[in-house]
């Protein structure tokens, strides 16, 4: 096993080097969030030991940042004791467990290994629309048992749609948003991608459709009828 750990704290940065190396596990040290940051997205490590109060960068920043790079590696964020505010936002940003300041080496070696089974499960980006899911980083739209890959312009509109529920887009603001305001497409691009989607989610055996209003525009809506 291969951990990073990123903690400015010089002695408990060793005290931590030392933990792993005494469970034969490989450990780099880092001292700051932006060192933290670039070794992390090197994508060879089972895990990450991350203080959140960092020079250069602190945790939170740089496990948001892992998740934008479509970085999986399990988190293991530490934080001085009673930081409940802290503990809540670092999960909002991605992280994938906590521990407060100080803890006891078999805890911590007990999370670090609990995570490690963990990747390979933790999700990267999705949305998600009734049976639908969305997975960000491969393009990948699942329903059920089934799956099929969007091509970009799809991906792009079905981002779109999955990230606005119950909004409707008129065909005009698809295209902008979608092709650009110095493209030549015109509304029936829009149509003909939105009829692809239509048969990639029956397809699918989705209960999800892309419905039209009238002189409105699209939005996304459950079926009754597959
Ligand atoms: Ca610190």
């Amino acid at each position: 096993m291969r951990v990073l750990i990123v903690e400015d704290e010089i002695r408990l940065a060793d005290t931590l080097g030392q933990i792993m190396v005494e469970q034969k596990y490989q450990a780099d040290i880092v001292n700051d969030g932006e060192a933290g940051l670039d070794y992390a997205l090197s994508g060879q490590y089972d895990v990450i030991v991350l203080d959140v109060m960092l020079p250069k960068m602190n945790g939170f920043e740089v496990v948001k940042k892992l998740r934008q790079n479509k970085n999986a590696t399990p988190v293991l964020m530490l934080t001085a004791r009673d930081e409940i505010r802290d503990k809540i936002e670092g999960l909002d940003f991605g992280a994938d467990d906590y521990m407060t300041k100080p803890f006891v080496p078999e805890e911590l070696l007990a999370r670090v290994r609990a995570l490690s089974r963990r990747q390979g499960e933790v999700l990267l980006e999705t949305l998600s629309f009734s049976d639908l899911t969305l997975h960000l980083d491969t393009y990948m739209l699942h329903s059920g048992l089934k799956s099929v890959r969007l091509g970009f312009k799809e991906f792009e509109i079905l981002k779109l749609l999955m990230s606005n529920p119950g909004m409707i887009f008129p065909k005009e603001s698809i295209l902008i948003k979608i092709w650009g305001t110095e493209s030549n497409a015109e509304d029936n691009n829009v149509e003909a991608y939105v009829s692809f989607l239509r048969k990639k989610f029956h397809y699918l055996g989705s209960h999800v459709t892309i419905g039209t209003v009238r002189k409105v525009g699209y939005h996304l809506e459950e079926s009754d009828a597959s």
